[in-house]
């Protein structure tokens, strides 16, 4: 087993337990190492800030990781080699606020008295903190600042005898939203909490199983998608094929509609829907809702390309490329600081003046969330020419945090939790706003509406209406774990 480690003596020093993520695991191929290499590249926009591999041999493990994106750390055929093996669990990490440690980097790796055990997480548990705690004065002693490193202590105190057991016994002590995927020294064990917030799918490849986010995961290494992994299903991939266990109650899904609006990538199909034809539905609505007298259709790309060609098709406009985007840096959203996240937003997109200049323009983004990006862009479309600026998103107002593993800043700083439409209008510098209604978003994702009593899909972002208990953030466990980080 070879690691890099970069020891640091703040043990607190990732300010978030949260994990937003990418994950791929494949079982049964020669090659395992170099495919998951290739999922994970697949699955760059899901995180950007690290990646890595654990492979095993039938012997041992092997592990490389490293901050940064999946070409800065396995582009060379030497690590590629190394990470020996027929199965291999991968993960790509998305940033959150505060410094990331090469040891908070996924997968996680435990010598557990019945083997060795490597696990990717995507998602986020709500009870981690107050389980840690717990843990810590049992005796525990903690690696990492990551969740999942919860879930393998649970899992190492288990007094189950299997490993699938003992990890089926550690998920029902947490709460929150996962999808998990594990190797061990036989098998690959895959889960996804009963609700099913977090995307997780099956793949085949020949006679290797592969469990990963998305489906553009198994397109890239031209596996055949099976179907997506149920809201509280486990399965257990080893020799002798797949067995899929319901050993969780399982409430009615709430699948994660931000994961449909911005997440997921558009070549992905999730929950039996094509993200792209999600997209352009939501565009097709806002425009219904949303009309507005304009020249040109202008996307905010690339987040909010497929909803403004949808919008544009709607409402007969010319749909035209009005802002570039320079795909040679990373998301802006990403950048750990303010001043950055400004920066960010400048290198990110310019002004196509020749397509904007005395015309009267539509932008189209899927969301609004501080209102960085929205101010930005709006100043620098009028700059290059355009008479009048509108705005128009693809998601209702985010009005509140997501604790499920897509990282969206405290509600303070959520610009329409402080705002009317009206004054984030005025802040933003637009000559009109509007967003998609709630009713119109799920017509668009193909419902009649809204069920109030059992909504279909987890949109507490939109409504504040959380499915799963927020059990550190009511009893304040998450800032105590925030303050420590910042060292008070
Ligand atoms: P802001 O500039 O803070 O208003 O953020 C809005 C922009 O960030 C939009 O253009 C979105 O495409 C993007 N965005 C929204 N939510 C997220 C997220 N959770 N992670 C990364 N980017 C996001």
């Amino acid at each position: 087993m070879t690691e890099q480690h970069e020891i640091s003596t703040n043990p607190y020093d990732d300010d978030k337990l949260h994990e937003e993520c990418g994950v791929f695991g494949i079982y049964g191929h020669p090659e395992a190492a170099a495919l998951a290499a290739l999922g994970l590249h697949a699955l760059q926009h899901r995180g950007q800030e690290a990646a890595g591999i654990v492979s095993h041999d039938g012997r041992h493990f092997h592990s490389h990781k490293g901050m940064g994106k999946v070409g800065d750390n396995f582009s060379s055929e030497e690590v590629i080699k190394s990470l020996k093996g027929d199965a291999a669990v991968a993960h790509n990490r998305y940033a959150t606020t505060g410094g990331t440690v090469l040891r908070n980097v996924q997968p996680i790796f435990a010598d557990l008295a019945n083997g060795g055990l490597a696990v990717a997480h995507n998602g986020n548990l709500t009870n981690a903190s107050t389980l840690r705690r717990q843990l810590v004065a049992e005796g525990s002693i903690f690696q990492s600042t990551m969740d999942t490193e919860v879930i393998i202590h649970l899992v190492a105190n288990s007094k189950k005898i299997k490993v699938v057991d003992r990890m089926v016994d550690a998920m029902h002590k947490v709460t929150g939203a996962y999808s998990l995927v594990a190797v061990t020294s036989k098998k690959m064990i895959g889960m996804r909490d009963p609700f099913g917030v977090r995307p997780l799918v099956l793949g085949k490849l020949d006679k290797a199983y592969i469990l990963t986010s998305e489906t553009c995961a198994l397109d890239i290494i031209g596996a055949e998608f099976v179907r997506d992994i149920k809201p509280g299903e486990v399965v257990v991939i080893d020799e002798s094929g797949l067995t899929s266990l319901s050993p969780f109650e399982t409430p009615p899904a709430r699948f994660c509609i931000f994961e449909h609006i911005y997440f997921a990538r558009p070549d992905s199909v999730l929950e039996n829907r094509s993200v792209y034809d999600v997209r352009k539905d939501i565009g097709r609505q806002l425009a219904i809702e949303n009309p507005v007298d304009v020249d040109a259709v202008i996307p905010v790309p690339d987040s909010g390309t497929p909803a403004a060609i949808g919008y544009a098709e709607q409402a007969g406009i010319p749909f035209e490329l009005g802002i570039i985007r320079n795909h040679y840096v990373g998301r802006t959203f990403i950048e750990p600081t303010d001043q950055i996240r400004h920066l960010g937003v400048k290198l990110k997109h310019n002004a196509n003046r020749a397509m904007i200049e005395g015309k009267r323009v539509v932008l189209v983004d899927d969301s609004i969330v501080r209102g960085t990006t929205s101010t930005k862009i709006v100043q620098m479309v009028r700059e290059a020419g355009a008479t009048e600026v509108h705005m128009r998103i693809a998601s209702p107002p985010t009005t509140h945090s997501c604790f499920y593993g897509v990282d969206t800043p405290s509600r303070q700083k959520l610009l329409a939790a402080q705002y009317s439409i009206e004054e984030m209008c005025k802040f933003i510098g637009a000559d009109s706003l509007s967003f998609i209604s709630l009713d119109g978003l799920y017509v668009a994702m193909g419902e009649k509406n809204r069920n109030t009593d059992l909504p279909q899909y987890c949109d507490a972002c939109f409504t504040g209406d959380y499915p799963i208990g927020l059990v550190d953030h009511e009893s304040g466990s998450d800032q105590e774990l925030t303050l420590l980080s910042e060292g008070s």
